[in-house]
């Protein structure tokens, strides 16, 4: 099997959050089975040199509203899979979609014409593809094109890692990427309000969504979690596939991660306490030995930052460690900036830093993931993987990958803190639950090491995307 697989985001080369990590490690299991291509921007901010990335002198046009945008191929030294597509107006910005001032004002033109680009290269080359498939709104218009303009004869897989996400613009989209009105402009396709919906065309076009959990899967067809796009997943659900996501046990790897301070595994679990020593010494947290609860993740209140905002001035008189490492909203970046110095037992870091990100993860005991909603979530698996504990809001992958210590489980699934109802209660309680644990330290090793031999590999998530493949 043939698979042209497209993100705007693939790791290393460009990440913003978890798309950026599934880009890479859903392919790179795959690839064991089928020949896939990827294809990504190739933006300023890659690194061509440390990737070895290079012009393959390939160039061609696409003529969009009398303007010819030019696409340039890139690819690795040593490697004819990983296709890398420039343009200046797609590439030349400092990150992916937005900055401190808010979105680009042009995101429509730069990723349909990356959609585009993604065709074209497949036609021009001959690419012998089976499946194209596309991630989030940022590459959905290629299902559009391919069932529009290009009748392609390929099967189009369309993953929604974030329905939050949708890609809304002005109706003048439709000129400026040379779209039909009569054919894409209707309410159940492409149109929105009057406006245009990438996502949307997403669903209508494609041959089988797939969405990153089996929960999310059913709590998007309702009004709570919908974004308003529930009615039309509704009426699409005959092709809707819930598929946990996995993590890269190479990339996420407490054994050989050069980044962290101690190397450690599930035998050698003790060492892990070193990176926390070490850690908490140098971020000049008190009492180093005290637990350590770490949050990761991107200021928005999706991730339950108003919730982690009110409990910082109830934790500070905890006798506990608190990391946060976050960036996003512009507001929540101003609030939490103001509080990095507050207190001396919660250290605050805002910015994006994979460095530091891995040495949280090996250091951490508890992860707080107080999500209002989450599709997948990574962090709750890295943090399993790293032997911590991750306290979770039930809901959506988080409800498919943890299950509450107090509960029954199995060597299948990894063990948490759970809490049912989004708010500063019962995120304390679970807080509390989660001090009482370590206090019994035998087990809460027992729980710790149990996470570390949880498989949350791609193992088997990329044999149910083979088989929606076929
Ligand atoms: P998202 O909704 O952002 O995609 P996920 O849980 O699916 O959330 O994935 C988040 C990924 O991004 C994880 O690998 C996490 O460690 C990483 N991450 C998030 N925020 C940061 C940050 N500020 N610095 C470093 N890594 C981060």
């Amino acid at each position: 099997m043939n698979i042209l697989f497209a993100s705007s985001e693939i790791f290393p080369y460009a990440k913003s959050g978890g798309l950026g990590d599934v880009a890479q490690s859903l392919p790179a299991e795959l690839k064991k089975v089928a020949n896939v291509y990827t294809f990504m921007p190739l933006y300023a901010s890659v690194d061509r040199l440390k990737y070895n990335i290079r012009s393959s002198d390939f160039s061609f046009d696409i003529p969009l509203n009398g303007i010819n945008h030019q696409i340039d191929l890139y690819q690795k030294a040593d490697n004819d899979f990983e296709f890398f597509l420039y343009n200046p107006v797609l590439c030349d910005r400092d990150s992916l979609y937005n900055d401190h001032y808010g979105e680009f004002g042009d995101n429509q033109l730069r990723f349909g014409l990356f959609s585009y680009a993604i065709i074209e290269t497949m036609l021009r080359l001959k690419l012998k593809i089976d499946v194209i498939h596309i991630n989030d709104w940022q590459t959905a218009i290629v299902a559009l094109l391919a069932k529009t303009k290009y009748s392609l004869r390929q099967k189009i897989v369309f993953t929604i890692h974030n329905l939050a996400y949708q890609g809304i613009f002005h109706k003048s989209a439709m000129n400026e990427l040379d779209l039909s009105w009569e054919e894409c402009f209707k309410s159940d396709r492409f149109e929105y309000f009057d406006q245009v919906n990438f996502l949307k065309a997403g669903i209508f076009y494609s041959d089988a969504i797939t969405t990153v959990s089996p929960t999310y899967a059913q709590e998007i067809q309702t009004p709570s979690y919908g974004h308003t796009l529930e009615n039309m997943l509704l009426a699409n659900n005959h092709k809707l596939h819930g598929i946990i996501n996995g993590i890269s046990y190479d990339v996420f790897n407490p054994l050989d991660d050069e980044n962290i301070y101690k190397h450690f595994d599930k035998e050698s679990y003790d060492l892990k306490l070193k990176n926390k020593i070490k850690l908490s010494k140098e971020l000049n947290l008190g009492e180093p030995h005290r637990p350590l609860f770490i949050f990761i993740g991107r200021f928005t209140p999706q991730k339950g930052v108003d919730i982690i905002l009110q409990s910082l001035h109830l934790l500070k008189d905890f006798e506990i460690n608190v990391a946060v490492l976050g960036n996003g909203d512009n507001y929540y970046n101003a609030v939490f900036a103001k509080l990095t110095n507050k207190y001396p037992n919660i250290h605050i870091r805002v910015g994006y830093d994979e460095e530091f990100a891995r040495k949280l993860y090996a250091a951490a005991d508890f992860l707080l993931m107080p999500s209002m909603f989450e599709p997948c979530g990574l962090n709750q698996m890295i943090t399993m993987r790293y032997g911590g504990v991750p306290i979770v809001a039930k809901t959506g992958g988080l409800k498919d990958t943890v299950i509450d210590y107090t509960e029954h489980y199995t060597k299948e699934v990894g063990v948490g803190i759970t809490f049912e109802e989004y708010n500063l209660f019962w995120y304390m309680h679970a807080i509390t639950k989660a001090i009482s644990l370590y206090s019994n330290q035998k087990k809460y090793i027992k729980v710790a090491k149990h996470n570390m031999g949880v498989d949350n590999s791609w193992k088997h998530s990329a044999k149910e995307y083979m088989r929606v493949y076929r």
